[in-house]
């Protein structure tokens, strides 16, 4: 018999013992699971949901084709085109055609000024971007400046839309959270940032997407270091594998769940980090995933328990008691 109470207990309130209506087979039924960092110009996307992957965010690609694609699934949102300082970061890199970002040369706040932080904003929201995109890379070219990130942020929030930075090179956490930015697309890996800094971001509500497995040596130790401070004062963390993004097989990464489970964001703390629907308001409707098997005995069985998990419809899956 399964304990339900200690099943929620462990894996969130939104897990149930449930079996499949045909065939019968035996699990664990969680809310949808979501990668929010991918880029679907560099990877398929096809394999994701028999691995468990049901939504996924886009961050940084040609807001024309993402407008452009059919509902599906796993379920998108998107940022569209990266923001960028003139010449900066992803403008030379041979994965980033001139498509997926745009150079900004103007912190005007007016709308219409070709090259205009506002500008630049609204293109995104009418092709459709559900969060904004914005580059601090101080190790490879010009980054924007306070003025110009502020008067992005401003727009994407008159617009009801978050800003989430790409921040890289010592000073480019600070800037982002000193400028209002609501989400990191990687949690800071180029130092190890003061617990000063880190509260004022969880205390904020910025949201750190993890993308812990890209990294190796002292950036995955900063990495790592930095996120287990954000997770004990609070922070928001949120499941990000950076798709597409080097050699990484499709659906939920065992490896992403288990260095965050060594960073102190367990049990379900962990699974929370893949069912917030952000920047969307409600998780993909009409499925749910399906872990087949036992639940995990202990919340370090989680990261290697989910290597089973796959979307499902929702009517699939009957109530087991
Ligand atoms: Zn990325």
């Amino acid at each position: 018999m399964i304990d339900v109470d200690e099943l929620q207990e462990l894996l969130g309130p939104g897990a149930h013992p449930v079996h499949l209506a045909l065939g019968g087979e035996q699990g664990t039924a969680l809310p949808p699971l979501i990668d929010h960092h991918v880029h679907l110009h560099l990877t398929d996307e096809t394999m994701l949901a028999a691995h468990g992957i049901a939504g996924v965010v886009d961050l940084g690609g040609d807001p024309v084709a993402l407008a452009q694609r059919q509902d599906g699934m796993p379920r998108v949102a998107y940022a569209g085109a990266f923001l960028t300082a003139p010449g900066g970061y992803p403008t030379d890199r041979a994965w980033a055609p001139v498509a997926t970002w745009r150079e900004v040369r103007s912190a005007s706040p007016a709308p219409g000024v070709p090259g205009g932080a506002a500008t630049l904003v609204d293109e995104q929201a009418e092709f459709g971007a559900s969060v904004i995109k914005v580059v601090l890379h101080a190790d490879a070219g010009p980054v924007l400046d306070a003025g110009t990130l502020d008067a992005i942020v401003a727009r994407a929030h008159e617009r009801g839309l978050p800003v989430v930075a790409h921040v890289e090179g010592v000073g480019m956490a600070r800037l982002a959270i000193e400028g209002g930015v609501d989400a990191l697309a990687h949690t800071p890996f180029s130092e190890l940032l003061d617990a000063d800094l880190i509260e004022r971001a969880a205390v904020a509500g910025q949201r750190w997407i993890s993308t812990l497995d890209i990294h190796d040596g002292a950036a995955r130790a900063q990495a790592a270091a930095n996120v287990a401070t954000f997770a004990r004062a609070g922070g928001a963390v949120l499941y990000g594998t950076d798709l597409g993004n080097g050699p990484r097989a499709p659906g939920v990464d065992t490896a992403e769940l288990h260095e965050l489970h060594e960073a102190g964001v367990q049990g379900h703390a962990l699974i929370a980090t893949l069912t917030d629907p952000w920047p969307q308001a409600a998780a993909p409707s009409g499925v749910a995933t399906f872990v087949p098997g036992l639940p995990p005995g202990a919340a370090s069985e989680i990261p290697a328990w989910l290597a089973g998990a796959r979307v499902v419809p929702r009517e699939e899956l009957v109530p087991r008691r």
